[in-house]
């Protein structure tokens, strides 16, 4: 049992920072995909049901200069509200200041208060010391249930925890899964442990391949990035996404790998088009020999089927980017395909993580979140953490 489950919370007021950076509705401003928040309702749900109260602080959007209404929580109210079986969420319209001071000192035992926006407060982003001293005072225990916000070292994320000794701070349900699930990968995984990179850009992916050059026994790289590779490797790309500047790179890591007996798998051949558009016409080539004109959008049949078996092999599977552009239906098979692999191969008891970005929105739209074992809802953190980071937002919950 972790820290926070063992605890008691009753009649204490837990500040818990969660995540409901949620994507909001231009014109209505509905909510038009809440998992961020369903995905703390097992944190709050618990302190409540320990005869405590909650108060939530998140940020929403990226608010220019204070509270503007588009970015305002209380768009948020209602459905946490619904979420929590129709309980009342009390909604402070500041973040600190009288009123929150005042409504968090009332709340009573099982009742939820909501706090307006943290980045209203240029303080909260810069991390500053006062603002997080002040956001402190509010509650009796801090929780960070915001894994999507953990590699920042923001006022509310990281910085408040010098405010609450040790045993007062704790990671939340949804932190400590992503922590677990991370861990899990990254130091104790079984292998052959294939790690699947894909996605647009080389230089997005540099330093999650080095570090996982120290961990995986296979690396499978696709999409858009795999051509920088091919070019590296003398190959014809046609006009298939290319970074000139990262050819060297790409050949450093190649022959980092070959050092460290990890091998990496390219596509052998891809999909390619005549065009960069969902209704261009479209050929298989060998992704080395792909003619002028044309570009590579998606791994082929045979990339498919090689990249396929070695997943099943594996016993860790670590998945972060599309094999290809999997938003336009011609050029999703590749991305399809590896999302059915990763799933057998967890059916047949391999831990697989899915974490970061488009590989996450990819099993999600293809149905196969509930197949794999844990799918991140931390992009940019998730990233960080298997670049060997250490996140703010965790580190100070341990230290
Ligand atoms: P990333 O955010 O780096 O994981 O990249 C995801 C994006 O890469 C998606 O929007 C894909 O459409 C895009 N992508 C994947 N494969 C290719 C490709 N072969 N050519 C161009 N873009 C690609």
């Amino acid at each position: 049992m972790s820290k926070f489950s063992n605890h008691n919370f009753a009649n204490q007021k837990a500040l818990i920072r969660v995540d409901f950076n949620v994507p909001l509705d231009k014109t209505t401003l509905e909510i038009t995909d809440d998992t961020r928040i369903k995905a703390a309702i097992p944190t709050i749900q618990k302190v409540l049901n320990d005869g405590g109260s909650v108060i939530l602080m998140s940020h929403l959007g990226r608010p220019k200069e204070g509270p503007e209404d588009k970015y305002s929580l209380k768009h948020i109210v209602n459905h946490l509200s619904k979420l929590l079986g129709g309980k009342t969420v009390f909604f402070a319209n500041d973040c600190i200041g009288e009123q929150a001071t005042l409504t968090a000192s009332m709340l009573k035992a099982g009742e939820v208060l909501l706090l307006e926006n943290l980045r209203f407060y240029k303080e909260e982003e810069k991390g500053d010391e006062a603002f997080a001293q002040k956001l402190s005072k509010l509650g009796d225990v801090w929780v960070n249930d915001a894994f999507g916000t953990a590699h920042r070292a923001h006022a509310s994320t990281a910085i408040i925890a010098k405010f609450f000794p040790k045993e007062k701070r704790f990671f939340g349900l949804l932190m400590e899964a992503e922590v677990n699930a991370a861990e899990q990968v990254l130091h104790k995984a079984q292998k052959p442990f294939t790690a699947i990179i894909g996605g647009a850009k080389v230089s997005d992916k540099i330093l999650i391949i080095e570090n996982l050059l120290e961990k995986a026994t296979d690396i499978i790289i696709g999409g858009g990035m795999a051509y920088t590779f091919m070019k590296a490797r003398g190959g014809k790309i046609g006009s298939s996404l290319c970074e000139d500047d990262r050819l060297q790179t790409a050949i450093e890591i190649l022959e980092k790998a070959k050092a460290k007996n990890v091998s990496i798998h390219l596509p052998e051949d891809s999909v390619i088009a005549d065009k960069f558009a969902a209704d261009a016409n479209t050929n298989t080539s060998p992704s080395d020999a792909i003619p002028d004109g044309w570009m590579g959008l998606d791994i082929g049949p045979k990339a498919v089927g090689i990249f396929s078996e070695v997943i099943k092999k594996s016993k860790t599977v670590l998945w972060n980017g599309p094999m290809g552009v999997f938003e336009m239906q011609k050029f999703q098979t590749g991305t399809k395909a590896i999302a059915i692999a990763v799933a057998e191969s967890t059916q047949s008891g391999a831990f697989s993580l899915v974490g970061g970005g488009d590989s996450v929105a990819a099993v999600n739209q293809f149905g196969f979140n509930d197949k794999v074992s844990y799918v991140s809802t931390g992009g940019g953190a998730m990233l960080e953490y298997f670049e060997g980071k250490i996140l703010p937002g965790i580190a100070a919950v341990n230290e």
